[in-house]
């Protein structure tokens, strides 16, 4: 014998009880009669309910009587034939005529108690399972209408009804004894107590109706048939990554359901657990899915955890007071209090000083707990031995669960780094001590991007998706679009992340996606977008949106983006970036970004600020962060005057040089940009930070290679025209170097925390010496590196090598 219940959405529609009847068919065919279990039609119950208060309120409910009946009406339509219709019309209209009455009574009393509530929600279920029992019987003669309410008896409890099993039992074989060799369509939902009133079992109770008969009838399966693929990792609306879990033991269903997935009502695992009845979750709408088995014993799984599940609206009240809260006998007194008042407890946290304990609780009950509590403890208020009860609202409940956490450490770690590297600000935390979950409360704003970090965190085996928000579309963010482009399933497959760029701007529009743009198009996107560029609504979307693991990318040469660095590390954002600016500017706001970021717990990576894609800042952290000291760095980091020294010899003049390295497009528009060594300051000032000293730019000395006379020039015309005139000047240091078989070589230096950047000849025992091209060099000396120190060197420019780098950086930040 086997139990399925189809939920609200599986007999929502024509098509969908369609298929139900499909599925029914299958199992009729195999020569099974399973007892059929039905919710109210999707959404019935809901409207009941609003039907319920309008009447309470003295408000007009017909439409959405009307409203009912057309829904049930067209059901029959469509699916009874002609003759078979009017005993349905009839049965149903006696239904809804009863219903009306009811109505009409609570709006002329103004009145609604939880009994009258209770009957009037009981129509969703006994009107769907009527109709669909009639429609079945077109197909199976055996079909035949139960009613719950005359079998499952329970308490006076009104809208959680509790059951009596060893009577419900009974009723219950009674019922099949007297029926033999029929196909039951039962209601979910309702019951009834001893005087015969209708009780329901809680909303999403159907599956605990379901249950209920399985455990009497001792079934061989309860099938729960919904709208998706079985339980799943997340709620799916919620968490886009969420994947089905093939198998749970009842604890951990019980612990998931209880702490928000709707997919099954938690007290269904009672019944199904005292028998050992294997639970099966099925997809309606995709019947060849397994599914999910819910039952005692699981095969070993390599996930630490099962699943995340959440609810989304809860308040939590504190109650604390240094006279009364870890007394003896005090959180028995309130709690006793609170349930004698029927308010459910979701979950309590008692900080270990017992100073206050803090609990959570649906928000309507919020506010009668505060009251029921400032009446049972008036006298300690007064005496200000209690504080008055503190309400907070607008929270949410995140809980990961699963039977493995309780032999793997680090589950807790790994839970609160997800959080905080996204700025999810945890208020309170409860570990059942059972160690099957932990559960944590968090603002309302935060839940959609806290599950979907905590599911990338934990379920590892997915990709965990990088929302990255790009500034500037010049060469480089180009570049790095493209190199995304071509590399992403690379990437998905080896290092397990995807990248979304989810905002762009350039200097004169942006545009934003949070499910990421294409790259094969972005800029039609850019160039659609109304939204005309602003940095400060860029970062202020960039905040709203609220995405997990993001990252903002400054791809610009601009100063303008540094001034937000700061706010954006305080959003717990990461920032990668190429723009030397921020770093070489003064020392204390460099200071203050490394601070902001390691504060907020986020990554500051700007790899490509000195040397473009070659990993000399990560060099340098990693001698740094294992304990080397660095005693010297010796550097070239200027491509374009590497260029020009390389080219320097033999016959060729200076001037030449320059001009070819300008036609090359190794230099700025104005040579002297690059050969007045700014730029190189730049580079040999974030490298001294780094290194540990707090420099300002105005302590790096610079020689300038150039000439007063050259430096002097109005015009860049002018400045060639005076290159020519030191023609003599050039042709002698460099003759000069060649007597003595040396090369030129601009060379910035830090020794002894002083950094020069000087004009040097270097012979063939240097190794600068044989630098070609526009290649860039570091040596670094220290205390493990002495002897011969650690050099790195390669293409230190160009758009390519710097996207590369700027992409390096990125995925450098998924990794953490
Ligand atoms: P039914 O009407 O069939 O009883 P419910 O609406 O009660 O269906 O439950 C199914 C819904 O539960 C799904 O549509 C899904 O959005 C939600 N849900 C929440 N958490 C989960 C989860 N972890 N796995 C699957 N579904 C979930
Ligand atoms: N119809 C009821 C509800 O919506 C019971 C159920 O669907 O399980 O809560
Ligand atoms: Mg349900």
């Amino acid at each position: 014998m086997k139990i399925l219940k189809f939920g609200g959405t599986s007999v929502g529609s024509a098509q969908s009880i369609s298929t139900v009847i499909d599925i029914l068919k299958k199992e009729y065919e195999v020569g099974e009669k399973p007892i059929v279990v039905l919710s109210a039609m999707g959404g019935v119950t809901n409207l009941l309910s609003a039907m319920a208060e309008k009447a309470s309120r003295g408000e007009d409910f017909t439409a959405e009587l009307a409203e009912l009946e057309t829904r049930h009406f067209d059901m029959v339509r469509t699916l009874l034939s002609v003759q078979n219709q009017n005993p349905a019309y009839t049965r149903l209209k006696i239904n809804f005529n009863h219903l009306e009455e009811l109505l009409q009574g609570v709006s002329t009393l103004r009145e609604l108690t939880a009994k009258t509530k209770d009957l009037i929600l009981s129509y969703g279920e006994r009107c769907s399972t009527l109709m669909i029992s009639k429609i079945a019987a077109q197909y199976f003669p055996e079909a035949l209408f139960a009613d719950a309410s005359e079998l499952i008896k329970t308490d006076s409890d009104f809208g959680h009804a509790k059951v009596n099993m060893d009577l419900t039992e009974l009723l219950i074989k009674g019922f099949i004894q007297e029926n033999p060799n029929k196909m039951l369509f039962v209601t979910g939902f309702i019951a009834s107590n001893e005087a015969g009133q209708i009780t329901t079992l809680g909303r999403g109770g159907s599956d605990y109706t379901a249950a209920i008969f399985g455990a009497a009838l001792n079934a061989a399966e309860i099938q729960i048939w919904t709208d998706v693929n079985g339980m799943m990792t997340a709620d799916p609306r919620m968490v886009k990554k969420a994947f089905s879990l093939p198998e749970l033991t009842y604890t951990e269903a019980m612990e998931l359901s209880y702490f928000g997935a709707k997919v099954i009502y938690p007290p269904t695992m009672i019944p199904a657990f005292l028998k050992k009845i294997p639970i099966v979750i099925k997809n309606t709408f995709q019947v060849d899915f397994e599914g999910t088995v819910i039952q005692h014993h699981c095969k070993a799984s390599s996930l630490p955890i099962k699943g995340i599940s959440s609810i989304s609206d809860i308040s939590i009240i504190n109650v604390q007071g240094s006279g009364m809260v870890g007394k003896s006998g005090f959180s028995g007194r309130l709690f006793s209090l609170l349930a004698r008042e029927q308010i459910n407890i979701i979950l309590i946290t008692q900080s270990s000083s017992e100073h206050s304990i803090t609990f959570a609780v649906n928000p309507h009950d919020s506010e009668k707990a505060r009251r029921v509590i400032e009446q049972e403890f008036e006298l300690e208020l007064l005496a200000n031995k209690l504080d008055r009860p503190d309400i907070e609202q607008k929270l949410s409940i995140l809980a990961i669960v699963g039977e493995n956490m309780k032999q793997t450490p680090g589950i807790s770690g790994k839970l609160f780094h997800a959080l905080g590297r996204n700025g999810v600000n945890v208020r309170a935390i409860a570990q059942g001590s059972s160690e099957y979950n932990i559960s944590v409360i968090i603002s309302q704003s935060d839940l959609a991007k806290a599950l979907n970090a905590v599911h990338d965190a934990f379920f590892v085996q997915l990709n965990k998706t990088l929302h990255a928000f790009c500034l500037g579309t010049g060469n480089i963010g180009t570049t790095l679009f493209r190199q995304l482009n071509q590399h992403s399933e690379f990437l998905q497959q080896n290092n397990g992340i995807q990248v979304k760029i989810v905002g762009i701007s350039n200097t004169r529009k942006m545009v934003f996606n949070s499910d990421g743009f294409s790259l094969d198009n972005w800029q039609d996107d850019l160039e659609e977008s109304q939204e005309k560029a602003d940095l400060g609504s860029f970062v202020k979307k960039m905040k709203e949106m609220n995405l997990p693991n993001c990252v903002f990318i400054d791809n610009t040469a601009s100063p303008s983006p540094i001034a937000f660095y700061e706010e954006v590390f305080k959003s717990n954002i990461s920032v990668v970036t190429c723009n030397k600016i921020g770093n070489s500017a003064a020392y204390k706001q460099y200071k203050t970004f490394r601070d902001a970021a390691r504060q907020h717990g986020v990554d500051f990576f700007y790899e490509t600020n000195v040397g473009a894609g070659l990993p000399i800042i990560r060099t340098l952290k990693d001698l740094m962060s294992s304990g080397d000291r660095v005693m010297r760095i010796e550097a070239i980091l200027s491509g374009t005057i590497s260029f020009i020294f390389n080219h320097f010899k033999g016959e060729a003049n200076f001037h030449d040089v320059v001009k070819l390295a300008q036609e090359k497009g190794y230099t700025e528009p104005d040579p002297r940009d690059d050969l007045r060594g700014t730029d190189f300051m730049r580079k040999i000032l974030i490298l001294a930070r780094d290194a540990g000293y707090p420099m300002e730019a105005a302590d790096v000395q610079i020689e300038s290679i150039l000439p007063k006379s050259c430096m002097e020039a109005q015009t860049v015309d002018d400045f060639y025209a005076a290159l020519k005139q030191e023609d003599a000047y050039f042709t002698t240091l460099k003759e000069q170097a060649e007597k003595e078989k040396k090369v030129l070589r601009y060379i910035g230096k830090l020794e002894d925390g002083k950094a020069a950047i000087t004009l040097q000849m270097v012979d063939e025992n240097h190794p600068f010496y044989m630098l070609s091209g526009s290649d860039n060099i570091i040596s670094f000396t220290t205390d493990r590196y002495k002897d011969r120190p650690l050099v790195v060197k390669g293409p230190g420019a160009g758009a390519e090598v710097t996207a590369a780098g700027v992409f390096a950086d990125l995925i450098n930040v998924g990794a953490n």
